[in-house]
């Protein structure tokens, strides 16, 4: 192992290289636009951009890329290489300001939502410097937003720039009320662990449907899955912990701070947590530790499996967005503090988080949305589809107390007062941590755990910034101005508690009772994708985002169709797996299968009529009829897809849900009652079993 220390960040245009590389009056240009956004000028980016070309071809580099997050939900990168044509038939290494700054990818085919068929076809590429330039596989690549000609965001991180101005905006103000009046910025933070599968290559690639779709679309549950737990925090096998070394090695040298690894409860299922950064850092980071993740483990022989759910029957992967809101002064806003007033700003950010939950619901659970996560949500680990928070007794029970003037039992027995009483300290202990709630308080910030594994953290935190954002405007417009200051803290804090506790819930987030009474407090219940999205656009939603300057109507409008559209696409080429799959590897197995029953049954009645053969006549009615059955649906099935409606995106995504899932679903059940009833030596792919401890 290298020491760690010496390898961290090597690959990163980062702090201490743009001061050993930069002269001082251009690494201050630099880290002013860096701090407040301040435009560069063509001078200063030529300068920055023969630094970082020089940086890299020292570190055996000759492209270089603008690296972007189209809503395709995985990174882009088109490679140019630094060489530019010199006299005497010779090349030089060139990189300009202006191809730092800007880039025009022929990126047309990128989901676009029509956004840019009325303007011009080509997106801009526009570098962010509030992100590290690093290298990766002997290309420089800089981090950038894509935006279309009109100015349209057409990728993940434009709208999150914008979100976390709009939350910095709306924190700086109520901070003044505090009188924090040093604060000028507050960044969110945010700590995604990352959730994965790993099975041996050789069983993946007999595999057509982990292929073409992540996940395995037929498959009987093997004899052992992961009801003994002993799998969960187990000690590593040699090929896994090789592979953990080396993926943590090839993240810490681009700046990755991995900090936890561990298996999970499936067999084969792993979990790798980083430590939290700013949430525009952390966001380009999970993306690139998911691509780390597959790129090391084919050098170990293995395949990453970032599918919410890969295999039917044990856990699914998610990923636990941890998020906080940090000032520039080093302060966490959801740590409780110690005296009254500390307490009251927690508070009140507390409560936005509160209200801003409960009042978009519709938006949290839309960021969990996809084909893949639809198999996760209300599964065995994964949180239901409602959206609850979770804050733990002692919060809760001083919630309680300032809601209804009662006495809370840990502050001797006093009325809580914002501002007056202090609050009591609360154990961060996981032990007692709700596992089942999708949004809990975790001592000092929010962890959102609906999120699919393979998702861009991107979307949530979009959403979780601007709903945070918007409420702390309405709190600073009340607050501002007021003469009775924490008197008017206290009677917002209590009407904003009365009016969304709905919204707490501290049980089993589960069981059926749950769902129950959810439905009775006035809760969502969007138990799919094709359920979630039409919330989207909103009016309320549309004019939430329009009012931070996150996303305008048309932005909304395409993404929406984007999504829709992402959705039916996934559904289709799964089904169409399916069908292939049937026709050309199950059907002729089976048929294989039924035509060795046949014969044994021909050559005992040879024999004489008096050896008995209903072993292999049952099984053979059995899988006979089976294979009719799983004819005729896939007959249907694949006449359904030959008849998709288009036009209407909703439509076609409701027509798959409805029309094309419910077949695939009755399709796969009847495929796997023949696997579990035939010969293996017969059955054409490799098995659950044979898959879930591919990895010895
Ligand atoms: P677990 O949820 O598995 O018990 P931890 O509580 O240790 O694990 O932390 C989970 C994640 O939360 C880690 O990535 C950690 O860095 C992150 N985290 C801790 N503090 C913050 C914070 N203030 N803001 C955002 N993320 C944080
Ligand atoms: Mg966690």
């Amino acid at each position: 192992m290298n020491n760690i220390p010496e390898i961290f960040g090597k690959l990163v245009f980062n702090e201490t290289v743009m001061k050993e590389r930069l002269p001082r009056e251009i690494y201050k240009a630099l880290k002013k636009t860096i701090r407040e956004g301040a435009s560069l000028d063509r001078h200063v980016a030529d300068i920055i951009a023969a630094a970082m070309k020089d940086w890299a071809i020292e570190k055996g580099a000759t492209h270089y890329t603008h690296w972007f997050q189209p809503m395709t939900g995985v990174t882009a990168e088109k490679h140019d290489s630094f060489i530019t044509p010199a006299s005497g038939g010779n090349v030089v290494m060139e990189f300009s300001g202006k191809e730092l700054i800007k880039g025009e990818p022929d990126a047309s085919s990128f989901p676009s939502g029509g956004l840019r068929a009325t303007f011009e076809a080509r997106g801009y590429t526009a570098w962010d410097p509030t992100s590290y330039v690093f290298i990766k596989d002997g290309t420089l690549c800089i981090p950038t937003a894509f935006c279309s000609y009109g100015g349209e965001s057409l990728d993940k991180k434009t709208p999150l720039l914008r979100s976390i101005e709009a939350v910095s905006k709306q924190a700086v103000r109520i901070l003044k009320l505090f009188g924090k009046t040093d604060v000028t910025r507050v960044v969110p933070t945010v700590g995604p662990e990352q959730e994965y599968f790993l099975i041996d290559k050789e069983v993946f690639e007999n595999r057509k449907d982990l292929i073409y779709c992540g996940r395995t679309l037929f498959g009987a549950p093997a004899p052992k899955g992961q009801e003994l737990e002993d799998h969960y925090f187990g000690k590593l096998k040699p090929r896994v912990s090789a592979y953990m070394k080396e993926l943590d090695e090839e993240l810490w040298k681009l700046g990755i701070l991995a900090k936890t690894k561990h298996n999970e409860a499936a067999p084969a299922q792993h979990e790798l947590a980083p430590i939290f950064t700013t949430v525009n850092i952390a966001t380009d980071h999970n993306q690139l530790t998911m691509e780390m993740m597959k790129v090391v483990a084919e050098r170990h022989g293995m395949v990453c499996l970032l599918h919410e759910k890969p295999f039917e029957g044990v856990n699914g992967s998610g990923k636990h967005n941890n998020w906080s809101l940090t000032t520039n002064t080093g302060e966490n806003l959801f740590e409780p503090g110690k005296s009254p007033h500390d307490n009251a700003q927690f508070l009140v950010f507390l409560c936005a988080v509160m209200s801003a939950v409960h009042k978009h619901q519709d938006l949290l659970r839309i960021s969990a949305a996809s084909a893949g996560n639809d198999h996760r949500l209300g599964g065995h680990e994964a949180p239901p589809a409602i959206i609850s928070m979770f804050l733990g007794e002692e919060l809760a029970g001083v919630l309680e107390s300032i809601k209804a003037d009662s006495d809370y039992e840990a502050s001797g027995k006093q009325t809580m007062k914002v501002g007056v009483n202090a609050l009591p300290v609360f154990p961060k202990d996981s032990t007692d941590r709700n596992r089942t709630s999708p949004f809990a308080f975790t001592g000092n910030k929010f962890e959102f755990r609906m999120l699919g594994s393979s998702a861009s953290i991107a979307c949530s935190n979009i959403m979780l910034n601007t709903m945070v954002a918007d409420e702390l405007k309405a709190f600073a417009d009340e607050l501002e101005g007021k003469n009775d200051f924490l008197g008017a803290v206290h009677a917002l804090v209590k009407r904003i508690i009365t009016e969304h506790d709905a919204i707490i819930f501290d049980g089993n987030g589960y069981s059926e009772d749950w769902v129950k009474e959810a439905k009775r407090r006035g809760l969502l219940n969007l138990e799919s994708t094709v359920d979630a999205l039409p919330y989207y656009i909103r009016p309320e939603n549309l004019e939430l985002f329009k009012r931070h300057g996150v996303y305008n109507e048309t932005e909304m409008h395409a993404r929406y169709e984007i999504l829709l559209d992402e959705y039916s696409k996934l559904v289709n080429i799964e089904a169409l797996t399916m069908v292939d799959m049937v026709k050309k590897d199950y059907s002729p197995a089976i048929t294989d299968i039924q035509k060795a029953l046949c014969d044994a049954i021909i050559a005992k009645r040879a024999v004489s009529e008096d050896v008995p053969c209903n072993t292999e006549k049952k099984s053979l009615e059995r899988i006979a009829k089976a294979a009719d059955e799983i004819t005729e649906v896939n007959t249907a099935l694949d006449n359904a897809l030959k008849n998709v409606p288009t036009g209407d995106a909703l439509e076609t995504a409701v027509y798959y849900r409805r029309e094309i899932v419910s077949k695939m679903t009755k399709l796969r059940s009847l495929v796997d009652s023949v696997e579990a009833e035939g010969d293996r030596g017969y059955w054409p792919v490799p098995s659950y079993g044979d898959l879930i401890f591919s990895i010895k």
